[in-house]
């Protein structure tokens, strides 16, 4: 990491790039109020750091160690307040900013109908943006993979009803790509892309996605330590992309015998992240629990932990959704939670901007 003195003019800046690459880096260039950041990517280990500190404009060169140093709070800190954390906008909504982000909508879009009445209760409910699946990630080969799996026009048809829900109910809209060969056409349609906990470590999928420029819906694997999931993170930030929303959605539970919850959902993380990056972290009780009478109680218990705010799976009739029926709550339930998560986020709010910071 390279520190510019505040009074560093733009040449010494391109000169400080321009000898980075001397050594087959790339330059990560951040502004802050007063400071510019140069975060170094790539191997720094042959980096003349001695030599790099007495160029013109540089006020302090030193190695970070971590493997995710573009998005820690330890690299931020040079360029923000250690307790300003990234607010991310997505059209009139701040993810990580001073109050909750709620994305909801059904698991997977089954008919515009369905989409639309989903919408439309969510919004009632004080949802802010606006979730569904048109490719899905399944574990069977022969259940219903999302209506993008029919084809190109089929795609076209849900995302196009995906976008047109999202500009008539004013939220932005997300929904998860899969592979590579989706980045393109989803991004034509969504204001965030998500990428599934399943390709958490597909790093081709992560820099595609990254180079798109958009927010980026970033799901830890249920297998992945902290420490990978926020190393993997690391590859949509050197594409210059750090508007990364982490989510916590649960690992594998431990032991033998029955378990009683889909996942098991991992709420100390959502601090643990917090404090490591300046990233905001968001959790998804829906998919960390697999049951419906579960979603009210976590969803308070993350937003008391600190959580920017929650991701949840509705249907107007639980029961028959095509995927993940078993826990989908109604819009009802939905305002339910977001009303107690506000209350909670306001006792909570000052207390966890400390902890983020270390405090
Ligand atoms: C989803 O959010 O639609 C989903 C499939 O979640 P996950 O990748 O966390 O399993
Ligand atoms: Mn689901």
């Amino acid at each position: 990491m390279i520190i510019m003195k505040k009074d560093a003019t733009r040449e010494e800046v391109d000169n400080v790039i321009e000898e980075v690459k001397k050594y087959g880096l790339r330059a990560d260039v951040s502004k802050g109020e007063s400071l510019t950041i140069i975060g170094l990517v790539g191997d720094e280990r042959n980096v003349p750091f001695s030599h790099l500190a007495v160029l013109p404009g540089v006020k302090e060169a030193r190695m970070i160690e971590t493997p995710y140093k573009l998005i820690s709070r330890e690299y931020s800190e040079a360029f923000q307040d250690r307790e300003e954390s990234r607010v991310i906008h997505v059209g009139n909504v701040e993810i990580g900013g001073e109050t909750p982000a709620y994305i909801a909508g059904p698991c997977a879009i089954e008919s515009k109908a369905q989409l639309f009445r989903i919408a439309e209760e969510v919004k009632k409910a004080g949802a802010n943006i606006l979730r569904g699946g048109i490719f899905k990630p399944r574990s069977s080969a022969h259940s219903f993979q999302g209506l993008g799996a029919k084809g190109d026009e089929e795609a076209r048809e849900a995302l196009s009803w995906l976008r047109d829900a999202g500009r008539q109910f004013e939220m932005p809209v997300i929904t998860e790509v899969r592979g590579e060969t989706q980045v393109d056409l989803i991004a034509e349609y969504v204001d965030i892309l998500q990428i599934g906990a399943r390709n958490m470590y597909d790093q081709d999928l992560l820099g595609t996605i990254a180079r798109k420029s958009k927010p980026v819906f970033y799901k830890r694997h249920f297998g992945a330590s902290v420490e990978e999931f926020l190393s993997f993170s690391e590859y949509i930030a050197v594409e210059g992309n750090k508007d990364i929303i982490l989510c916590e959605r649960g690992v594998l539970p431990i032991g033998k015998g029955k378990n009683f919850t889909r996942y098991t959902l991992d709420l100390a993380a959502v601090p643990v992240m917090q404090k490591e990056t300046y990233l905001p972290v968001m959790v998804d009780p829906s998919h960390a629990t697999g049951r419906r009478d579960l979603i009210y109680s976590m969803s308070c218990s993350a937003m008391a932990a600190g959580a920017s705010g929650l991701a949840i799976e509705v249907h107007y009739n639980p029961a028959e959704a095509w995927v993940d029926a078993a826990q989908a709550i109604t819009g009802y339930e939905l305002k339910e939670i977001i009303d107690a998560c506000n209350r909670i986020h306001a006792i909570t709010a000052k207390q966890n901007k400390k902890v983020k910071a270390g405090k």
